[in-house]
């Protein structure tokens, strides 16, 4: 199940950050001026994850105006999407509004709203029902999505998580069944109260951990009285371990903390179907549940870059040259997730992972190139620079790999885990908040924000197929507007 996909959920360790707070500092006097850029190269960024809003930070001070295009007002940190849907931190905390980044930088402006395709010809970016947004020069940084692989039901009755929205829907689908439970006890035998996770990377690892956590705080402090015992949580992998891009002692760690935290594991096993209250493995094993997490993979077929009309690999990645450029359209860039990212001369014919450091590297990169290129200089072949990763089980529990092989794990992985992600995290008021919502459950020991936000009471059972899943998109909006 894992095939292709693990390695592209591992965090890196520190090295050049985001910087997220540098941006809209640079000091006035070395700024273009809004209002007086009309001979300016124009960059349009599709996209403003980790790979956009690095590529855009390092236009920040170039004299070339830049506008960066999002479908969301606001830049995700995915890695922590995982803590937003088991009720760890509030949705606001791991999400930032674009504009508050780039509202002090005059060469950089935002524009709300969906690119549908780009008129090569024309040298313009389509936008949703608005006018065409014109370039010189144009970098692709617009993700990936979840990855089916075409088992049947997986996409109908799953939970994937890769946007706020999916964070947020599956924190009330999961709230909704415990308070469900407790209205209804003799549910507990027919999977109100089964979790399963598919996928054994870090994401599936994580949100797994957090699960169990989740579960044992609301015994312990909500009042909820069923029988936690009787709370199951299994994690499926089509390979026979977790945490496949880590060393084996690693992988061996996760499995033993997680079954440790009463996670069951069905490694070396693939799903073959899932439905509105079962899943179905390949050796027939049929698990009765409600709730399916999907980490199952991420593909870049189906998003804007496969639109494109631009060569692609077999997982839509869009392909480039070794300067991030695309063969066929040399004003455009690819980077981030949607490319398939050459590592370069370190590992020549191998392309990166799909990880936030990639994306920020090759975000970096890209815009470097096109100031080469209006500058008149020739451009330079991109080098990964890798950090090492990281993955958490939950409390005390995190797994850091360097480059060079040393494993740190238990407490002090942890607390590395914590720092890093509190550094990444954009925002001095988000680093804060969630540093203090830390703190404060490692201290006593509760859960965070257990709020169910969408307030459709009926969501659950559906009356659409008697399911009793309330499908993804059902109430999702209302659960995440960042505060
Ligand atoms: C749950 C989860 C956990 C993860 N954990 C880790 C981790 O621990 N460590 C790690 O290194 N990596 C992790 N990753 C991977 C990492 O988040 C990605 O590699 C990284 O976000 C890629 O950055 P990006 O800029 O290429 O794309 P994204 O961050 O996905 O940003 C793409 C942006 O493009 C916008 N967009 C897409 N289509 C359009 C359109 N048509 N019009 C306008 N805007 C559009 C989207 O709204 C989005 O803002 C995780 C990913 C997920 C989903």
């Amino acid at each position: 199940m894992s095939h292709g996909w693990d390695s592209t959920l591992v965090f890196s360790i520190p090295g050049p950050l985001l910087a997220s707070a540098a941006i809209g500092q640079l000091p006035d006097n070395a700024r273009p001026h809004r209002g007086n850029m009309g001979s300016m190269h124009r960059v349009v960024i599709v996209g403003a994850g980790f790979g956009g809003l690095s590529a855009a930070r390092a236009l920040a001070d170039e004299r070339v105006e830049v506008t960066v295009v999002d479908q969301r007002n606001f830049h995700t940190f995915q890695p922590l999407l995982y803590e937003v849907s088991t009720a760890g931190l509030d949705p606001g905390d791991v999400a930032y509004p674009i504009r508050a980044i780039f509202g002090r930088t005059p060469n950089v402006t935002f524009r709300y709203g969906t690119v549908t395709g780009v008129d090569w010809d024309a040298r313009s970016v389509r936008l949703e029902g608005t006018d065409p947004l014109p370039f010189d020069w144009i970098i692709v940084a617009s993700g990936a999505i979840a990855k089916f692989f075409g088992i049947p039901g997986a996409q109908q009755f799953t939970h994937p998580l890769y946007t706020l929205a999916d964070a947020g829907h599956l924190r009330d689908h999961i709230l909704r069944r415990l308070e469900e439970i407790d209205a209804h006890p003799e549910r507990i035998t027919d999977g109100t109260l089964t979790f399963v996770v598919v996928g054994g990377g870090p994401t599936g690892v994580e949100v797994a951990g957090a699960l169990a956590e989740l579960l044992d705080v609301s015994v312990r402090h909500d009042g909820f009285d069923f029988d936690r015992s009787h709370a199951r949580i299994v994690l499926v992998d089509g390979l026979s371990r977790l945490l496949t891009p880590f060393k084996e002692s690693a992988a061996t760690y996760a499995a033993d903390t997680l079954k440790d935290r009463t996670v069951e594991l069905q490694l070396g096993r693939m799903v073959k179907e899932v439905t509105a209250t079962s899943v179905e493995l390949d050796d027939g094993t049929r698990i009765p549940t409600r709730t399916v997490v999907w980490a199952g993979g991420v593909t870049v077929s189906g998003t804007i870059a496969s639109e494109l009309g631009a060569l692609s690999d077999h997982n839509g990645r869009l392909v480039v040259r070794a300067d991030l450029a695309l063969p066929d359209h040399h004003q455009a860039y690819a980077i981030g997730d949607a490319a398939a990212v050459p590592w370069g001369k370190d590992k020549p014919g191998t392309t990166c992972p799909q990880l936030a450091q990639v994306a920020i590297q090759s975000g970096k990169h890209a815009a470097q190139q096109i100031v080469n290129r209006v500058e008149g200089r020739p451009t330079l072949p991109f080098q990964y620079h890798d950090k090492g990763m990281m993955a958490t089980i939950g409390r005390r529990a995190a797994i850091a790999e360097f480059p060079k092989g040393r494993v740190i794990r238990g407490t002090l992985g942890w607390l590395a885990w914590l720092g890093l992600h509190i550094l990444y995290l954009i925002g001095f008021r988000n680093k804060i908040i969630v540093l203090v919502n830390w703190s404060w459950r490692y201290l006593s020991w509760t859960s965070g924000p257990r709020i169910i936000v969408g307030e459709d009471m009926n969501a659950h059972p559906d009356p659409d197929d008697g399911s009793g899943i309330d499908h993804p998109g059902n109430d999702a909006d209302a659960a995440v507007s960042p505060s």
